[in-house]
């Protein structure tokens, strides 16, 4: 029997020697704690637990033991193990926390500067409500015309039953690019060509529509018009119209009625609802004016002055604009049998419209360009 093999006792492999463990582990806490940053921490992880670690490479020394003194070698160096990680943890976490707080004072924003010193600007609200009626006559089925903002004057005019006496044909009126005097000289053809305006309306789009397109004929036509007024709150020399025409057989007032309440639900809310007063227009017969219910107080101011109503002036309805049955005589000059067919027009302008939509008080503000007033309606589209 053979004397216990001595270099096989723990307290003689160097590496196991208690002294040996405790200087690792507290090598290793002094290097936790002396790394001033994860990325430090994380050199000083390697070093002291990684697979070539002292602590690592005397675990390894515990496999040649005898077995009897493998228990207390695993024990030390499993405890030294034990609080080199909780060591290395608790360093980190501090480390983490602290690089936290940095990074919450060094990457602060401040959300009260201005973010953008050119903010972007925004659709004109003209155009966006002239989009949103074209909308709702699209959707039933309507087609979208357009036409020469520089019109002859048969168009404007002549084919609209508005003949060479109408006072609406004076200059104090229109804006003539050419007079016929003009073109009669000019070509020498003894003043039988069509005069040239700008035009007034939008209706010569309505008798182009007619002319162009085979019956029946069911068009909007927005657009740019213009007059010889002076820029002021209530009055621009160029603005917006729509106007809308419809030929079909048997059309009628009421499909005209019916029409105008839609278009107006569609725009302020279902509870809406027009109505026709009588009126002359040279190119409708019958005419009417057409009027919508107050959109603020649903007529509720009438006859109570408890609840007046600015919009309307405790009327109860706001006047939108004309209407009528297509004049046979336009329906003529069109090239359609009036016997046969039957037709339906309306006009207003958006000017108007967008002036009680959106409370705007002054014409001028549309007109100037000022992004401060477009601005706010920028989120429409
Ligand atoms: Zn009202």
């Amino acid at each position: 029997m053979s004397a216990p093999n001595k270099s096989y006792d723990p307290v003689e492999v160097e590496a196991l020697k208690p002294e040996q463990i405790e200087r690792m582990r507290d090598e290793a806490l002094a290097a936790f704690a002396a790394a001033d940053s994860l990325d430090a921490l994380q050199e000083a992880k390697v070093a002291h637990t990684g697979g070539a670690s002292p602590l690592a490479l005397a675990n390894r020394e515990i496999g040649a033991l005898p077995p009897h003194a493998k228990a207390d070698a695993g024990k030390r160096v499993g405890q030294a193990r034990g609080a080199v990680n909780k060591g290395l943890a608790a360093r980190q976490a501090e480390l983490e926390a602290e690089r936290d707080a940095r990074v919450l004072v060094e990457e602060a924003v401040d959300v009260t500067l201005p973010h953008d010193r050119v903010p972007p600007g925004a659709r004109h609200p003209l155009t966006t409500l002239s989009e949103r009626i074209e909308d709702i006559f699209v959707a039933m089925g309507y087609e979208v015309a357009e036409g020469p903002e520089a019109e002859a004057e048969w168009f404007n005019f002549d084919a609209l039953n508005i003949g060479p006496d109408h006072p609406a044909r004076g200059e104090a009126d229109t804006f003539f690019v050419r007079t016929t005097s003009d073109s009669g000289s000019a070509a020498g053809s003894g003043g039988t060509e069509s005069g040239v305006v700008l035009r007034t309306h939008t209706s010569p789009v309505q008798i182009r529509s007619a002319l162009d397109r085979e019956l029946p004929v069911y068009v909007i036509c927005p657009g740019r018009v213009y007059r010889t007024d002076e820029l002021d709150a209530t009055h621009t020399p160029v603005f917006h119209q729509v106007e809308l025409l419809a030929i079909d057989e048997g059309l009628t007032m009421a499909d005209l009625k019916g029409t105008l309440d839609h278009m107006v639900q569609s725009l302020f809310g279902a509870e809406m609802k027009t109505r026709l007063r009588p009126n002359f227009f040279p190119f409708t017969e019958p005419s009417a004016e057409m009027d919508m219910l107050c959109y603020v107080c649903r007529g509720a101011s009438v006859g109570n002055p408890d609840r007046p109503c600015r919009t309307c002036s405790s009327e109860g309805w706001i006047e939108l604009g004309g209407c009528g049955m297509v004049n046979p005589r336009v329906l003529t000059a069109c090239g359609v049998d009036p016997e046969k067919y039957s037709g339906f027009a309306f006009g207003f302008g958006i000017e108007r419209m967008l002036m009680f939509r959106h409370n705007v008080e002054d014409m001028r503000d549309m007109v100037e360009g000022d992004v401060r007033f477009t601005r706010p309606f920028g989120m429409e589209i």
